[in-house]
């Protein structure tokens, strides 16, 4: 489904991926670990798009295309996800009407006709009330005023709305309390499919307990240090990431 190969990107001029090869296939998850700053937002931002960061080489398959010449709106449409470390807020633009448009513009891409207004309701309800969702939160401006918890739980609905192919979820997971996590964890896991490929940026293993990947990678001043099974996680929760050298060939 994804295939990267000697992925480098820039950010001002200032190299922030050194060196990225990952290969995800269809119905896998793959946790991107690794301390802050090396690179792991950088990542998940390459892939879906945004701009201000140059790709200086190397190249990104997703299901046959060049992802990288694909607009962002484009990779949306052929079904890449990312759920923002720090979701956006959007004043004026209410929630519900945000995820209408967003999915309807998937289905049209699609030759599907649009959901009317009840149908998309019944389909949104379902997905809020699995979340733990207040339905307010609908009709709110989106994200404006939302707790914490409350962005990343609107981020996983989206999700569950948009139903992705790939789906890059930067730190999903942080700073939710541990009612929140499991249901954040929950959404995430009733995503896994066997045409669905995840992965999940996190700077911790507690995700991982609930959501066993099936590989995990370690970032290390842009380059991935270190991959192996979701053993690999628990090993890093012991140690730290100290013992995790970028410029040194430890791979398992
Ligand atoms: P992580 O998500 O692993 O914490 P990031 O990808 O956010 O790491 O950041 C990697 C490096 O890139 C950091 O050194 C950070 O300061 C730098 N960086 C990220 N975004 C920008 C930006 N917009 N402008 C300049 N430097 C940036
Ligand atoms: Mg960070
Ligand atoms: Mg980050």
């Amino acid at each position: 489904m994804l295939e990267i190969r000697n992925l480098h990107v820039s950010i001002d001029n200032k190299p922030i991926l050194r060196g990225i090869d990952l290969t995800v296939k269809a119905g896998e998850v793959h946790a991107v670990m690794g301390p802050n700053g090396s690179g792991k937002s950088t990542l998940a931002q390459v892939l879906a798009g945004r701009d201000n960061y140059v790709v200086t080489a190397g190249e990104v398959r997703y299901l046959g295309h060049d992802l990288l010449t694909l607009a962002p709106e484009e990779r949306a449409r052929e079904g890449v996800f990312l759920a923002f470390q720090y979701p956006v807020e959007i004043p004026g633009v209410a929630n519900i009407y945000l995820l209408k448009a967003a999915l309807n513009a998937l289905r049209k891409h699609r030759g599907e006709a649009e959901l009317d207004a009840v149908d998309f309701l019944a389909l949104v309800r379902d997905k809020l009330e699995f979340m733990g969702m207040d339905e307010a939160l609908l009709y709110r401006p989106v994200n404006q005023g939302f707790s914490g918890g409350e962005k990343k739980r609107n981020e996983i609905l989206q999700m569950a709305v948009m139903q992705p192919r790939l789906a890059i979820l930067d730190e999903t997971d942080s700073g939710l309390d541990i009612d929140a996590l499991k249901v954040v964890a929950d959404g995430i896991q009733s995503m896994r499919s066997p045409d669905r490929a995840i992965i999940l940026v996190t700077h911790y293993q507690r995700l991982l307990n609930y959501i066993v990947p099936d590989r995990v990678h370690v970032l290390s001043q842009g380059r991935i240090a270190l991959s192996g099974g979701p053993g690999l996680a628990l090993e890093l929760e012991q140690h730290g990431y100290g013992w995790v050298d970028a410029d040194k060939d430890s791979r398992i």
